[in-house]
C-alpha cells in the first residue's frame, strides 16, 4: 500500500483541525500502523519502565492499570469483541486505548463526552504518540476532528445574506463583517476560530451549516462546502475524533435512512472507542427521540419567507399558507397543558379529544404550505428542502400526538428564552434505549470499547450493560493509580437531619461553614438543585472569610478560571460542575456534596423508566435509581483527587448513606477513601496536613 505522508503544519488555521496531507483515496490509511508493527514495539515495551513511554514522556510513571487496559483493548480489537472498562482518574486511559488502536491497523472512531477531551486527544495525545512512535516522521497518522454541523459556517447561507436587508442591529452587522472576512481565509469554517464571536450570536444561528436548510449536492457551494470537506477528511482518516452528540446524531440518521450507503457523515469503521461512556444512555436517548417546538415551526416560516423574497417568488398564496401555519402553531402550542420545566404529557388522548380540531388544523396548514411550495413553477432547490421540512414536521407532530408506542415517553418542556420568549418543546424519548443500541450499534459493530472513570456499580457492570443493551462483552475494573486511602478523607456527619426535611438547609449551612473554616475555603460545594444551592449560599453570604463564587454569576469557564486564580475561593454550583471539571493542586482541597444525587423522580423520562422497570417485575429503585445516583456521586467526588499529589476532604452531608440499606451500594462503589463520621478527625486530618505543609 502506498505510504501516506503527513505534513505537520503548525501555523495555519487548517492545522487546528486537520493535520493530514491526504492522498486522493477513500480507504483508511494504515501506514502508521505497519510502521509500529515493523518496529515490533509490544505494549509492554511501550508502557513498562525503560520503554518508549518512559523515554519520551517527561512525567512518566509506570501505571499498572494503563498497561492492563492497553492489553484489554488490544485483545478486544483483535478478537472483535466488545469491552467495558472502568479506569479511574490517573490511569492514563487515552494512551491506553490510542496505542492499541494505532497498532490495530483499523480505522477507528473515538467518541468523547466533552469537547475538552476531544481537543486533548487531537492537540496533545496524538501528536505526542506520533512523536514517540515515529520520531523520524515516517508513517504518521491521518487524524481528523469533527464537531456537530452547527459549529461550521454554511457558505450558501452567508452568500444568500449578502446584500439582504435582514440583519437586525449594529451588533449583527459587525458580526456579519467579521464572518464575511473570515470566510475568505478559513480552511475549516469552524466558528471556534472566531474567538470574538459571542457564544449566543443570533447571526451565527442564521448561517450555520445545520442540515435543516442544506440542499446537499445541488448546492452551488457544494465543492467548497466545509461539511463536504469534513466528510472527505473523515473518509480518509485512520482515527476520527467526534463527540457523543455527533456520533448518535449520525447513527440516528443512518437508522432512519435504513443504512443507505450515503446516509450520515461518519464512515464505516472497524471499532468505536467511547470515552466518558457513562453519558451514553442520555445522549443516545435524545437522538433516538423526536422533538418539535414552536421555535422550529417559526424557523421554517422565516426560512420560506426569506428565501422566496430573495428570489422574488413570495406569492400571496404562499404568504397566506405561512401566515396560517404561524397562527395555527401559535394556537396549538398555547393549548398544550400548562407548566414550567419538563413534565409528562400522559393525557394526550384526552387532549386530542378536546382539541382535535386544532391539531387537525395545524396538520392541514402543513399540508397547505407543502402543496403551495410544490406548486411553485421553476423553483430554486431550497424550496424542495422547505417542503421536506414541512412534511417532516407534520409526520413528527402526528407521531408525538398519536403514537401508542409503549417504549416511548411523551413529554413537554417550557423554557424561557431571551427577550421574554417562551420556548415550548413537545418531545418523545425512548424509555429504554438498550434494544435500539443493541440493534443499531452493538450488533453491527465488530468492536466497541466503553470506558470512563465511573461505569461500575458495586464493582460490576450489570447496570451499564442492561441500560445500554451490551451483551457478550469483556469487562474490567482497573486498579487505581492513586492511593485514595492516604490522599482523601470522606466525612459523613451522622447528626444532620434527613436532607428531604425543611430543617436540613440551616443545619447543613452551619456545618459547611465549620468545614470551610477547617479547609480554609478552597472548596467546591456541589448541590443537587438550584433551590438548595441558592438557599445555602444566601445563608452563608457575609458569614465566610473566603471569596464566594456562585454558579450563574458568570459563564462556567470564567467561574472556573476565577476559582483557580482566587486564593481560598469557595464555589457554589450544581450539576454542570459535577463532571468534566479539573482543578489540580491545593486550590481545590475540599468537595462538599449536599445529598445523594438521585435523579428527580418527577422528571418525565426518569418516571417513565421507573414505571417501566417496575411493570416488568423489576425493582426500579435498586436496578436504576440507586446505580444511576452511584455513578453521579462517583463523578462528583472525582473532582477532588486529580493527581498523585492532590490531598483533600470529601464531605457527603446526606447520612442516608450510613442509615439506609441501599447506602451500602454507594459505600461499596466508592474508591477506598479514608472514612470518618467525626468532625474532630477532619480537624486532625487537616492539622496533620497543616504541619506537613507548614500552614
Ligand atoms: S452544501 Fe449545505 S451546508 Fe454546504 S454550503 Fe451548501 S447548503 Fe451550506
Amino acid at each position: 500500500m502506498e505510504l501516506i505522508r503527513v505534513k505537520i503544519q503548525t501555523t495555519t488555521a487548517r492545522d487546528s483541525y486537520y493535520r493530514d496531507f491526504v492522498a486522493p483515496t477513500s480507504q483508511p490509511a494504515s501506514a502508521g500502523v505497519s510502521s509500529v508493527k515493523k518496529q515490533n514495539v509490544s505494549l509492554y515495551q511501550f508502557f513498562a519502565p525503560g520503554g518508549v513511554l518512559s523515554r519520551t514522556h517527561p512525567a512518566y510513571e509506570f501505571r499498572r492499570g494503563q498497561l492492563q487496559m492497553a492489553q484489554a483493548v488490544e485483545q478486544a480489537l483483535e478478537e472483535k469483541r466488545h469491552l467495558i472498562v472502568e479506569a479511574g482518574t490517573g490511569t492514563g486511559k487515552t494512551l491506553a486505548y490510542l496505542v492499541p488502536v494505532i497498532r490495530s491497523g483499523k480505522r477507528v472512531i473515538i467518541s468523547t463526552g466533552t469537547k475538552n477531551l476531544q481537543e486533548q486527544l487531537f492537540h496533545k495525545d496524538i501528536p505526542f504518540l506520533e512523536q514517540a512512535l515515529f520520531p523520524d516522521g515516517e508513517g504518521r497518522l491521518n487524524v481528523c476532528y469533527m464537531k456537530g454541523r452547527n459549529n461550521y459556517l454554511c457558505r450558501k447561507k452567508l452568500y444568500d445574506l449578502t446584500g439582504q436587508p435582514v440583519l437586525s442591529g449594529l451588533e449583527e452587522i459587525e458580526h456579519y463583517r467579521a464572518i464575511a472576512a473570515w470566510e475568505n481565509t478559513t480552511q475549516t469554517g469552524d466558528r471556534a476560530e472566531l474567538a470574538e464571536l459571542p457564544e449566543a450570536s443570533a447571526l451565527w444561528h442564521k448561517i450555520d451549516a445545520r442540515s435543516d436548510a442544506c440542499i446537499g449536492q445541488k448546492c452551488s457551494s457544494w465543492d467548497k462546502c466545509f461539511i463536504t470537506e469534513m466528510h472527505r477528511r473523515a473518509m480518509e482518516s485512520d482515527i476520527i475524533i467526534v463527540n457523543h452528540h455527533l456520533f448518535f446524531a449520525d447513527l440516528s440518521i443512518k437508522q432512519q435512512a435504513e443504512y443507505a450507503p450515503d446516509a450520515g457523515i461518519l464512515p464505516e469503521v472497524g471499532a468505536v472507542i467511547f470515552d466518558e461512556a457513562h453519558e451514553l444512555e442520555d445522549v443516545a436517548g435524545s437522538y433516538f427521540g423526536v422533538s418539535v417546538s414552536n421555535g422550529r415551526v417559526e424557523e421554517l416560516c422565516r426560512d420560506v419567507e426569506g428565501s422566496l423574497q430573495r428570489n422574488h417568488m413570495l406569492s400571496a398564496a404562499i404568504s397566506g399558507a405561512v401566515k396560517s401555519l404561524r397562527e395555527r402553531a401559535m394556537f396549538f402550542f398555547a393549548l398544550l397543558p400548562q407548566g414550567e420545566g419538563r413534565f409528562s404529557f400522559e393525557n394526550r388522548r384526552d387532549f386530542l379529544e378536546e382539541n382535535g380540531d386544532e391539531f387537525l388544523a395545524l396538520q392541514q396548514s402543513f399540508t397547505r404550505l407543502n402543496s403551495e411550495l410544490e406548486n411553485l413553477p421553476s423553483k430554486p432547490e431550497e424550496v424542495f428542502n422547505f417542503a421536506r421540512r414541512a412534511q417532516e414536521l407534520q409526520v413528527q407532530f402526528g407521531f408525538l400526538m398519536e403514537s401508542e408506542d409503549v417504549n416511548t415517553v411523551f413529554w413537554i418542556e417550557r423554557r424561557r428564552g431571551g427577550r421574554d420568549k417562551l420556548n415550548v418543546y413537545l418531545q418523545a424519548t425512548p424509555i429504554d434505549v438498550a434494544p435500539i443500541l443493541k440493534t443499531c450499534l452493538f450488533d453491527k459493530l465488530e468492536c466497541a470499547v466503553l470506558t470512563s472513570a465511573t461505569l461500575a456499580v458495586g464493582g460490576g457492570f450489570e447496570y451499564m450493560r442492561r441500560r445500554l443493551g451490551l451483551e457478550h462483552t469483556r469487562e474490567s475494573v482497573l486498579p487505581s493509580h492513586f492511593d485514595y486511602e492516604s490522599q482523601a478523607l470522606l466525612y459523613v456527619p451522622p447528626d444532620l437531619p434527613d436532607p428531604r426535611t425543611p430543617q436540613f438547609a440551616a443545619k447543613a449551612a452551619g456545618r459547611i461553614r465549620r468545614l470551610l473554616e477547617i479547609t480554609r475555603g478552597r472548596a467546591f460545594v456541589l448541590f443537587t438543585s438550584y433551590a438548595q444551592m441558592n438557599d445555602v449560599y444566601q445563608r452563608l453570604l457575609g458569614e465566610l472569610d473566603f471569596p464566594m463564587l456562585l454558579q450563574g454569576d458568570a459563564p462556567k469557564s470564567a467561574l472556573l478560571e476565577e476559582f483557580r486564580l482566587t486564593p481560598n475561593a469557595v464555589l457554589f454550583a450544581t450539576s454542570s460542575f459535577w463532571q468534566g471539571v479539573d482543578v489540580q493542586g491545593e486550590q481545590l482541597s475540599c468537595v462538599i456534596i449536599d445529598r445523594l444525587p438521585f435523579a428527580v423522580p418527577s422528571d418525565p423520562v426518569v418516571a417513565a423508566r421507573v414505571k417501566s422497570i417496575d411493570a416488568e417485575g423489576g425493582n426500579a429503585f435498586f436496578q436504576y435509581q440507586v446505580p444511576a445516583a452511584v455513578i453521579t456521586l462517583k463523578q462528583g467526588f472525582g473532582r477532588l483527587i486529580r493527581s498523585l499529589h492532590d490531598r483533600g476532604l470529601l464531605v457527603l452531608l446526606d447520612n442516608r448513606i450510613l442509615k439506609k440499606q441501599y447506602g451500602r451500594v454507594f459505600v461499596e462503589s466508592l474508591p477506598n477513601y479514608a472514612r470518618t463520621t467525626e468532625l474532630r478527625a477532619v480537624e486532625e486530618w487537616f492539622g496533620v496536613e497543616q504541619e506537613e505543609r507548614g500552614f
